[in-house]
């Protein structure tokens, strides 16, 4: 089992003073806490080992190149995906928009639609909506049912020769579920559709293995995996990026320049145009060596004992509603108390130290479908401890009593 006591020595942030009272850090599907082993590493990249990367011939431009694909390495390793198959961005959102760009030039276009679920993200939603509007392809709605889940039935139902991509996450920000990705990409495939799965909330907290999976993309950020802000991740399965044209031009993604006409470099260069976030994916390859050093699976049984612990007790607090019925589910709990605003909950619970977050949580659509202006969101990592969902159940008790 994690010694939890130990892991969050590793994690100074978590000792802080919030209004007098000891920091819950219940936000961390907004962004997680960085280690200090991911801190440290930061700062040697930039004490030790600072340099462009791929474009010089001296010592610290090749150390730092080695260390910048190094980090790809580690992370192709972590998804089970091949090193040509990882290409860094600056993040989910900036992934997505990235891949839809792509596929507009290519394999979307006009009469085409784009399947979107019901619970995405607007990072997951917008960019599909601009790469339609500009080829004249359309949106098609993948409806939840009343307890959040996707029906696999549904999805065979709305799939056509006409979609050629379902952009889904594998788990909600705001649900919490588990998707069951592998039927899905199952269905799609055999509907001759691509997949593209949001990792945002999902790599954080499962053993993520793309191969297992078959999805075709996955996005994630590095920020939510303790990392660095401003790194990111979005994996291709190989033949499919070797076809995707680069909808960005720059250094470092060619071959061959004149002025009138550039050959491009192979896949992964070929979408990095521009000096990358070298530091970031360094940062991103401590938090993956963090991580594995602590084990996914004592990770995920420590988070299993903060799940059944969040259910029972939030279940205790009358008139709540939790949002996302889901048996198989990370520990991102979104709900509501019958007659009380998020917003005045959340802000009750800050003045005891406590930080969740409050609003529709960039998932407006997912709010009009739950029939909500928004919920309160308490989001939970692998240093959390049972002790804190108490004093977050305390909390909440009194918020109620005050707001009441
Ligand atoms: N998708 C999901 C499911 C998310 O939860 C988030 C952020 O909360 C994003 C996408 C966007 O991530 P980022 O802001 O790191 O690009």
């Amino acid at each position: 089992m994690l010694d939890v006591d130990r892991v969050r020595a590793d994690f100074p942030i978590l000792g802080t003073k919030v209004n007098g009272r000891s920091l819950v850090y219940f936000d961390n599907s907004a962004t997680a806490q960085k280690p200090v082993q991911v801190m440290d590493a930061v700062r040697e990249a930039y004490m030790v080992h600072n340099s462009n990367i791929h474009r010089g011939v001296h010592h610290l431009s090749d150390v730092m190149s080695g260390l910048y694909e190094d980090a790809r390495n580690k992370v192709a390793k972590f998804i089970n995906a091949r090193e040509e198959e990882v290409l860094f961005t600056a993040g989910t959102t900036q992934g997505i928009n990235m891949l839809a760009a792509c596929l507009a030039e290519s394999e979307i276009g006009k009469g085409d639609v784009v399947l979107l679920s019901e619970m995405e993200h607007h990072s997951n939603i917008i960019p599909w909506q601009m790469a339609c509007a500009k080829v004249g392809a359309s949106i098609r709605v993948l409806p939840i049912k009343d307890d959040g889940s996707i029906s696999i039935d549904g999805l065979s139902d709305i799939l056509d020769e006409k979609v050629k991509l379902l952009a889904i996450s594998q788990v909600s920000n705001v649900l919490g579920m588990v998707n069951p990705i592998k039927k899905i990409t199952q269905a799609c495939h055999e509907n001759g559709t691509l997949v593209m799965v949001d990792g945002a909330q999902s790599v954080p907290h499962l053993k993520t293995d793309v191969k297992e999976l078959d999805c075709d993309f996955l996005v994630f950020s590095g920020h939510k995996l303790h990392a660095e802000t401003g790194i990111g991740v979005l994996f291709g399965k190989k033949d499919l990026l070797e076809e995707l044209p680069p909808t960005q031009g720059g250094g470092g993604m060619v071959d061959k320049v004149t002025m009138t006409s550039s050959t491009y470099a192979e896949v992964p260069q070929r979408f990095e145009s521009g000096t990358p976030n070298y530091v970031g994916a360094i940062s991103l390859a401590a938090a993956i060596d963090y991580m594995m050093s602590l084990g996914m699976d004592d990770i995920i049984e420590h988070e299993k004992v903060l799940n059944g612990e969040m259910m029972r007790s939030l279940g205790r607090i009358e008139g709540v509603t939790v949002y996302g019925d889901g048996a198989e589910r990370c520990p991102i709990y979104s709900f509501n108390i019958r007659g009380l605003h998020p917003y005045d909950i959340g802000q009750i619970l800050d003045k005891m130290g406590i930080a969740v977050r409050t609003g529709n949580h960039c998932a407006q659509p997912l709010m009009a479908r739950l029939g909500i202006s928004g919920t309160v969101r308490a989001s939970l990592s692998f240093y959390n401890t049972v002790e804190e969902i108490s004093d977050f159940i305390d909390g909440l008790e009194k918020a109620v009593s005050i707001l009441e």
